[in-house]
């Protein structure tokens, strides 16, 4: 039987409905949530992010501050701003889209983000709050996927996730929440030097992909019944698309045969991402003393 296709956008509507039910309330104080986003140069990818999240923002009454930067911008400069939204008491987190241009040190930007208004959950601060169970912001992706996870009826206590992948913003920080006692998996991480990836992936009740190969995980790597989570957004050539491309996932959509439930790209982990971005962001404002 064909998966169920996992519909991350409803899901994410939901988590924005509440973000706007809670901006409302701040609004009533006098707070309006703000998030600075930060962009430096002009990655095609990262300017159609920062839409979508521009625009989710807006449809939750909240306020966007985008600052475009040119790729040229030093490394100072882009630090002294920074400082100023870390004094700044109308902006209540600080975005900083990656990819940096090649010449700035990322983690020294990241490093300089006030941990209060760190929304991407990516500072040292919010990783080492996460390993350590204490309140904080957890990166938005990892914490979209165990959401939209938790809406399955599906038992995740005891269930082995495999999470291929292992970077600081996706495969490290989702391998740690998936182990919490409140979600309580036994989890395996694949990576680049793992030896023979499917021997892994076939023993996954729930497979997490998150490698950025485009169709890297075929149907024979799959266990029957299992739930995979496609969190790869490649771009592929397609000549017959308007822009000459389209994204394609980690999946091949051909693993709906086997898998029980499957997220589809676009539409299944993107939109949770914009999602919890949006309810860091209110966590942010409410934290905020009055
Ligand atoms: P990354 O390149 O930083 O990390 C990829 C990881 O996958 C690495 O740890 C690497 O060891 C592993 N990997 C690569 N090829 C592999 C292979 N053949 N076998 C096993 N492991 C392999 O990427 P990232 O930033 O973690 O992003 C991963 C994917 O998720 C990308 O496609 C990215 O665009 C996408 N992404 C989507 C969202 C979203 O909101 N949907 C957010 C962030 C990233």
């Amino acid at each position: 039987m064909a998966a169920h296709i996992i519909d991350g956008k409803t899901v994410s509507l939901k988590i924005r409905e509440e973000a706007k039910q809670r901006a409302a309330v701040l609004r009533e104080k006098g707070i309006i949530p703000c998030l600075a986003v930060v962009v430096a140069g002009e990655d095609p990818a990262s300017l159609s992010y920062v839409k979508a999240k521009g625009k989710a923002l807006a449809e939750a009454d909240m306020e966007g501050r985008d600052i475009r930067l040119p790729a040229a911008v030093t490394e100072t400069e882009l630090l002294d701003l920074i400082a100023n939204l870390n004094n700044d008491e109308k902006v209540h987190g600080i975005l900083v889209q990656l990819p940096l241009p090649r010449h700035i040190d990322e983690n020294k930007v990241i490093a300089a983000i006030d941990p209060a208004k760190d929304v991407d959950g990516f500072h040292p601060v919010s990783a080492g709050n996460m390993i350590l169970g204490r309140p904080g912001f957890l990166p938005c992706t990892p914490h979209g996927v165990l959401a939209l996870l938790k809406e399955l009826p599906v038992s995740l206590s005891g269930a082995h996730a495999v999470v291929v992948g292992r970077s600081n913003i996706v495969g490290t920080p989702l391998a740690n929440l998936l182990t919490r006692r409140n979600v309580n998996a036994t989890v395996t991480v694949c990576h680049t030097g793992t030896k023979d990836l499917a021997r892994h992936t076939l023993q996954a009740d729930i497979l997490i992909a998150a490698a950025g190969k485009p169709a890297l995980i075929k149907p024979e790597m799959v266990k029957p019944g299992a739930v995979v989570i496609d969190v790869g957004v490649n771009r592929v050539e397609d000549s017959s698309a308007k822009n000459g491309y389209r994204l394609c996932g980690d999946v091949d959509p051909a693993v709906a045969e086997k898998a029980a439930y499957l997220t589809p790209v676009p539409g299944g982990v993107g939109p949770m991402t914009i999602a919890m971005l949006l309810r860091n962001v209110i966590q942010a404002a409410e934290a905020v003393k009055i």
